[in-house]
């Protein structure tokens, strides 16, 4: 299986690659760049060099890379809304010079527009960034619905892709804990959140699972990441999720407040925990 943590781009790409065989991943996420800002650094060449050698050499691969939360494609103001489109664009371009195969995006905020302005207004953004064949998929990430937050259940999400013209550059990023808290019962009935998921949206296009247990209880609305086990999700969720057939091939990727060794931990939890 696929699994390993997100992990700090600010010591640059070799530094992930030592940090991914030090917690035992054979996968991790990372930030495109600062995740509050919209500043990136120039890459550097030769450190991600050698991080494609520490992949070689220890199995590393499918690596995701994350764009900042503040990026918004559904505000209706000019300003945001093309500074997420920039930025994406710039990120495509940025992401193919690297190992990653997939961007994570939040799908954005509607600011009481609405949810039906914010769909069309996130596919008229993502019209504008994506071009016919692109080397980097975007994954819109399932959200908690917290606010107005956009992708709080898999109808919005099928119809943000349904108006977007190069949809085959779109996949979809699962978080554990943002569905939970969007009212899917993946505790008590996993099989049919997945069967929900796949009728709606489609199981292929389910790239890369966010492996977080939540703080809050069941249909809360809110984001509040909790290390594995000690949640609301509980840890049998967790076996639940990756024993699934349907779920064999996916990537996981922790995002539970966690130190490296704490990281470590978990990922060991799971492999054990896998059948
Ligand atoms: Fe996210
Ligand atoms: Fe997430
Ligand atoms: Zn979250």
């Amino acid at each position: 299986m696929k699994i390993g943590s997100h992990l700090s781009v600010a010591k640059g790409y070799k530094k992930m690659g030592d940090m991914a065989v030090e917690i035992g991943a054979n996968t991790f996420q990372f930030f495109t760049r600062n995740p509050r800002g919209t500043k990136a650094k120039a890459l550097d060449f030769k450190d991600i060099e050698k991080l494609e050698s520490i992949m070689k050499k220890n199995d590393i691969s499918d690596i995701v890379a994350h764009a900042p939360y503040i990026l918004n494609l559904a505000s209706h103001k000019e300003d945001t809304f093309e500074i997420a489109i920039r930025v994406l664009k710039e990120d495509l371009i940025r992401m193919s010079e690297t190992p990653a195969g997939y961007i994570v995006l939040h799908p954005g905020n509607h600011l009481k527009k609405g949810p039906e302005y914010g769909i069309k207004r996130i596919s008229e953004g993502l019209n504008n960034v994506l071009d016919e064949k692109e080397e980097v998929m975007i994954l819109l990430e399932t959200m908690s619905g917290k606010g107005t937050e956009m992708g709080r259940n898999f109808e919005e999400i099928r119809e943000i892709i349904n108006y977007t013209e190069y949809s085959d550059n779109l996949g979809v990023c699962l978080d554990t804990c943002h569905i939970y808290s969007a009212g899917y019962d993946i505790v008590n009935n996993l099989e049919g959140v997945l069967d929900e998921f796949d009728t709606i949206i489609g199981l292929d296009r389910l790239k890369v699972i966010h492996l977080n247990d939540s703080m809050t209880e069941f249909n809360s609305n809110k984001d509040r990441h909790q290390k594995i086990g000690d949640g609301s999700l509980g840890f049998e969720t967790f076996v639940n999720i990756i024993n699934n057939q349907r779920l064999k091939d996916k990537i996981f990727i922790l995002e539970t407040p966690n130190e490296l060794s704490g990281y470590r931990r978990e990922i060991e939890m799971i492999r054990n925990a896998k059948k």
